[in-house]
């Protein structure tokens, strides 16, 4: 059983020396647990969170503790009765071959989902959830709103984009590159995609929401902030769903005050700024997301991208890669063959 576990916690940016990459023998099932092989393995911006001690809204992962992560695995054996060997489950098994479930944190796959497994960690899973009720639950848009969506192409990001649409809005793209931003307009359908790498990213935003930003979707923070700001509509809705852009920093940023033209634009245009934490406040709420989504999937009114790496031992990389924006599409490493 190969696991990656956290060697030591980053300062900036991780590096592959934080991890380390263990074997051991494949655990055996007591009464009432299941052994899971996992099959996919979703790596997710969120992890960079856990390797690091500072406060957060869960414990981080301990040193030499395996890194946590959803997986998708198959049930190897069973001393379940609610399980049996071959059932695709969802999992919260980590960056490992192998591990125990009592089943509690279990989500059984069947029906159409069992033809893309690994969409059950992205546009079918938690990714997807978060771009729903992010989108739908805190951003509100209306028909002809202006949406506004940063890391565009990403796993929240594209979703964000595409359900906007679904609901007739105008959809601005935030991407780093000009590959990522012909993809976003040529195949997610979005109707203009702005590269953040380029220096005139605030005159252009203002170019193409003629009519100001009705719902910004913040996934990055940053200079993609402070060019969205100004363009803000009197009574716009931000979810504050990511501040990828500064996960890797070791202090506050330079610069002029940003605070008080933040508190100033929310107070005089009566912003609404809203945080929320998926698996927090909106569990009770999949089901009702998995069957709006997977209804949504079956008339094929979504692309879906996935970033597929191949074995447990390039997960490292590939996290530290998705940081700076390596990826294209949902990171998903392929641990084992189905
Ligand atoms: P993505 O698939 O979008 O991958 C991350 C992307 O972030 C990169 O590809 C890159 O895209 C972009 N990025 C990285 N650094 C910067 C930067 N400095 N400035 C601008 N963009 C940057 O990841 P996810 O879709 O999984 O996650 C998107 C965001 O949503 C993250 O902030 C994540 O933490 C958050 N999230 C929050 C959840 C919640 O419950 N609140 C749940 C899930 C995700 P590009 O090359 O286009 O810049």
């Amino acid at each position: 059983n190969r696991r990656v576990v956290l060697a030591s916690r980053p300062h900036g940016a991780p590096t592959e020396a934080n991890f380390r990459i263990e074997h051991q023998h494949v655990p055996v099932p007591a009464e009432g647990q299941v052994l899971l092989r996992t099959v996919w393995l979703s790596l997710d911006p969120y992890m960079r969170g856990r390797m690091s001690d500072a406060p957060s809204y869960v414990p981080p992962v301990a040193i030499d503790d395996v890194m946590g992560a959803g997986t998708v695995a198959i049930v190897e054996q069973s001393q379940h009765a609610d399980y049996a060997p071959g059932d695709w489950v969802v999992s919260q098994s980590g960056w490992q071959d192998f591990a125990l479930s009592n089943g509690k944190d279990l989500f059984k796959l069947s029906g159409p989902v069992l033809k893309h497994p690994s969409w059950a960690l992205g546009m079918l899973g938690m990714t997807g959830f978060t771009a729903y009720m992010g989108l739908l639950d805190i951003g509100q848009p209306q028909a002809g709103e202006t949406v506004v969506v940063a890391a565009a192409t990403g796993a929240v990001g594209s979703i964000v984009g595409q359900i906007a649409k679904l609901k007739g809005c105008h959809v601005i793209g935030i991407a780093g590159g000009a590959e990522k931003c012909r993809y976003a307009e040529e195949v997610l359908g979005f109707d203009k995609c702005l590269d953040h790498h380029q220096d005139d990213l605030a005159e252009k935003l203002k170019r193409y929401c003629a009519d100001g930003i009705d719902v910004y979707f913040e996934n990055v923070g940053g200079k993609v902030f402070d060019a969205v700001l100004p363009l803000m509509n009197s009574k716009g809705r931000i979810p504050m769903c990511g501040l990828i852009a500064s996960y890797n920093a070791t202090g506050p940023s330079a610069g002029p005050d940003r605070l008080t033209p933040f508190q100033g634009a929310i107070l005089r245009k009566r912003l609404r700024v809203q945080g929320f934490i998926i698996t927090q406040d909106y569990a009770h709420r999949f089901e009702e997301f998995f069957r709006q989504m997977s209804q949504w999937v079956a008339e094929d009114r979504f692309v879906f991208r996935e970033d597929v790496v191949d074995g447990l031992d390039n997960a490292p990389e590939t996290f530290i890669g998705m940081l700076e924006g390596k990826n294209f599409g949902k990171v998903v490493i392929r641990v084992a063959a189905d």
